[in-house]
């Protein structure tokens, strides 16, 4: 008998059908001799939908209380998940966090889970329940609700795998796998059979949001066999694992893109010593990830601070950059939202030359401009106009050749010592 930990995604709950779609193959893989640990995604749009309603009222609500109302529809997927299963005559329970209780600690809309307490789930599964959790919930020791970001319920699955020691995470969501581009902007995107813990941690940073970010990091610390499949069609879907060496020998494995990104231009910042610290400094007390960063070249003593962060944190960032501002005795802010950021990301490219290169080209040749540059030992990206999104992803992925199998750039020799 193994222990299973699947989590079904908005869209995989996004209608009743759906759900009991979900609570049919659960109860199948529980008749086969597993234990079952579902934990549900809020029905597809709920969530946004939460969230509009909280900033109509106000742009810069109580976070706590903000929240408290957009951890809501994982409440109601969760219960939806636990009538289904009862209808078709089988054992169910359903848990929010704070019934669990997964503690977390950390800030509003960004908790970090601190403990998970088992015993109840141990309990509710050897009476023969299926237990569904609300995913991307958790509540601090004062019992207030925090959320654990957008995506968060991959890690509510990924956390409660490692606290349970699960033998297995299933992510169903509304692809069936992980491939070497979004496939439904990329029609030859290739699935991959597996993929290393790195690379996808590099490609959900960049906004591949098949996985969120935290949950690979903690699959990858705690050990977890983490696997990526369809909720809809019965395929083998895409297991992700530490790297090999026959991983590393792939230059590109994959090329991603993130329109939740804009772009902050700081103009007239006195070229000195200590203004990047000022303005960075806010930024970052107020929880807000800076991502990519270019300063000009100076003139006349002025240079300009360019900078992106997420389109939820624009108004917060504004209000900052507008105070550093007064403080330097700067110039005006300028935001535009019409950015997106694409990269090219593999573990091969630690030891290869070349691909900037080829990826400039490629955007070059597609008269793509590019508005800002970054880079990491396995990844990069280039800032673009948003509207030249798909066009990017697409150009890239055919200049890397992925959808042939492991780019056509050689690793470089290694130098003899
Ligand atoms: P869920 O609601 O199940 O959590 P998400 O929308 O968060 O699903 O993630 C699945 C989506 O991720 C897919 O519909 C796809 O558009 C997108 N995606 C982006 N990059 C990739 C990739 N490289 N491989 C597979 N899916 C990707
Ligand atoms: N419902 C949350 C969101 O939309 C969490 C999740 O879907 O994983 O971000
Ligand atoms: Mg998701």
């Amino acid at each position: 008998m193994a222990l299973i930990v699947q989590k079904y995604g908005g869209t995989s709950v996004g209608n009743l059908e759906r759900i009991k779609n979900v609570a049919a193959k659960v109860l199948k893989r529980q008749q086969a001799g597993d234990q079952v640990v579902v934990v549900v995604s809020a029905m597809a749009g709920e969530t946004n939908k939460l969230i509009k309603l909280a900033l109509e009222l106000n742009e810069l609500p109580d976070l706590r209380e903000y929240d408290a109302l957009i951890s809501t529809g994982e409440n109601v997927s969760c219960a939806l998940m636990a009538i289904a299963i009862h209808s078709l005559g089988g054992k169910a329970r359903s848990l929010c966090a704070y019934q669990v209780p997964i503690v977390t600690h950390g800030v509003y809309k960004d908790g970090r889970i601190k403990s998970i307490e088992t015993r109840l789930i141990q309990k509710l599964l050897k009476q023969g329940n299926v237990v569904i959790v609300a995913g991307f919930q958790g509540v601090d020791e004062e019992g207030n609700i925090h959320t654990l970001g957008r995506g968060g319920s991959d890690t509510t699955a990924v956390a409660l795998a490692a606290a349970l020691k699960a033998d297995l995470c299933e992510i169903y969501t509304d692809v069936d796998g992980i491939y070497t581009a979004d496939p439904n902007i990329c029609p030859n995107a290739r699935k991959l059979e597996k993929i290393s813990y790195d690379e996808v941690m590099e490609l959900a940073s960049l906004g591949a949001k098949v996985l969120m970010i935290r949950s690979v990091e903690l699959a990858k610390n705690y050990n977890v066999k983490l696997a990526v499949l369809s909720s809809m069609v019965d395929l083998p879907g895409t297991l992700v694992i530490k790297g090999d060496k026959e991983m590393e020998k792939t230059v590109v494995s994959g090329v991603a893109y993130d329109k939740n990104e804009c772009k902050v231009t700081v103009s007239r910042v006195p070229d000195q010593p200590g203004v990047a610290a000022t303005l960075f400094k806010g930024l970052g007390e107020s929880h807000i990830v800076v991502d990519m960063i270019v300063q000009n070249v100076s003139d006349q003593g002025y240079t300009d601070l360019t900078f992106t962060v997420r389109k939820e944190d624009l108004p917060r960032a504004r209000k900052l950059a507008e105070e550093a501002s007064r403080k330097l005795l700067a110039g005006e802010i300028r935001i535009d939202p019409n950015v997106a950021k694409v990269s090219v990301v593999g573990v091969g490219m630690r030891s290869a030359a070349g691909v900037a290169a080829k990826m400039f080209a490629a955007l070059g040749r597609a008269g793509i401009n590019i508005q800002a540059i970054s880079t990491s030992e396995i990844k990069l990206s280039c800032l673009i106009d948003a509207k030249y999104t798909e066009l990017a992803v697409r150009e890239l992925h055919g200049a890397f050749e992925l959808a042939k199998g492991p780019s056509a750039l050689k690793p470089r020799k290694r130098a003899r010592r």
